[in-house]
């Protein structure tokens, strides 16, 4: 059958040279990778492999005119060893409507999920056990078309990786305002998690990194006023008890976390402001005495608190001891995701019974 996954396995796993203790974030590839190519209008070969380099012609057009797309999920594993997924539907969701931006085939939700699930299977003995560690899934995909001229590719390829990575126990971040730099207009691509839109970020970012800062917290583009996101986190900000978050209008990336945190705040009877706020108008809490608390989202860390946001003249500083939603809510998705505590909402999904491997 075209949709069968076939599975070649490593001779001899790398596993056992990886410290679990201390794992480098980004860095550490499992065995193996999920492949599957596009070609004449489907999706076709699909296939688990030992993790090699890939063999590119030098006119691929994802390397010259950037079709190329990604998603960022992870798996834990429970106390019965039982890996689960968070929320992976969603993901293959927002895979999808990445690829119609970017002009791109969609993958079948069933295909997406019965892939992330084969591999994640594969890979069991690679899913960390301590607390707030996981499994990073890469899923990605790219053309792979060979011509140099602008137009959409008709074929591509699908890769899922998976990487192992430690908890993440990050130090508050220091975000810069800067109102020369956009990263999104409405119209865009800014839903998109598109390589393209990372790329755009690295000059702001390094120069942010030179003046002692960590990320940019991204302005709108036409008023260079409203508050959008930081790099791969969306935003969150807790004025005088009552959580806002920005609207999300067409220019900021739909977070999963972003959504998990949400419902988790409201069924805790916490009033989420969902609207579009501006630099001024956070300057005016903050002065007030009114700010107290902001915090990222996103898969990699789940939530990075903020101690610092410069605009203009003006410093924010917050101390993230008082910080008290962010913490409740960190721990919560983090039991919730490696099955510690109940999931009312369906978002973990258990991969039950061992893999067979033909
Ligand atoms: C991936 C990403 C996020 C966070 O999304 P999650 O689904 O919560 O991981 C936010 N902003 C950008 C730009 C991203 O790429």
């Amino acid at each position: 059958m075209k949709d069968t996954i076939n599975i070649t396995q490593v001779k001899e796993s790398r596993i056992g040279s990886v410290d679990f203790d201390n794992i480098p974030f980004g860095k550490i590839l499992s065995d193996h990778m999920f492949i599957a190519d596009f070609k004449d209008g489907e999706w076709q070969d699909l296939r688990i492999v030992p993790v090699e380099n890939l063999s590119l012609n030098p006119a691929n057009m994802a390397l010259h005119y950037g079709q190329s797309i990604f998603e960022g999920m992870k798996a834990s594993i429970n106390s019965e060893g039982v890996p689960l997924l968070f929320r992976p539907e969603m993901h293959a969701k927002r895979m999808n409507a990445s690829a119609s931006r970017m002009c791109m085939p969609t993958i079948p939700e069933e295909m997406f999920i019965r892939a992330v699930t084969e591999i994640v299977k594969l890979e069991k003995n690679w899913i960390p056990t301590k607390v707030g560690s996981a499994l990073y899934i890469r899923p990605f995909m790219f053309a792979m078309d060979e011509f140099i001229g602008v137009a959409p590719s008709a074929t591509f390829r699908f890769i899922i990786l998976t990487l192992p990575v430690g908890p993440y126990y990050n130090k508050p971040v220091k975000l810069l305002a800067d109102e020369r730099f956009v990263r999104a207009a409405k119209g865009g691509v800014g839903e998109a998690k598109t390589a393209g839109n990372y790329a755009a970020s690295m000059l702001p970012m390094k120069m942010a990194r030179e003046n002692g800062y960590d990320q940019i917290l991204w302005l709108d583009a036409r008023y260079r006023k409203f508050l959008q996101e930081v790099g791969t986190m969306n935003i969150f900000f807790v004025i005088d008890g009552k959580v806002v978050t920005p609207l999300t209008d067409g220019a900021i990336l739909k977070g999963i976390t972003r959504d998990s945190i949400i419902t988790l705040l409201g069924d805790m009877g916490y009033e989420v402001d969902i609207r579009p706020i501006t630099i001024d108008e956070l300057i005016d809490a903050y002065d007030a005495g009114m700010l107290q608390e902001v915090f990222g989202s996103g898969t990699a860390a789940v939530i990075s608190n903020v101690s610092t946001i410069k605009y203009k003249d003006k410093v924010i500083e917050l101390d993230e001891s008082n910080f008290v939603l962010s913490q409740m809510i960190k721990e919560k998705i983090n039991l919730l995701r490696n099955g510690t505590i109940e999931d009312p909402y369906g978002w973990v999904v258990p991969i039950e019974e061992s893999v067979s491997v033909s």
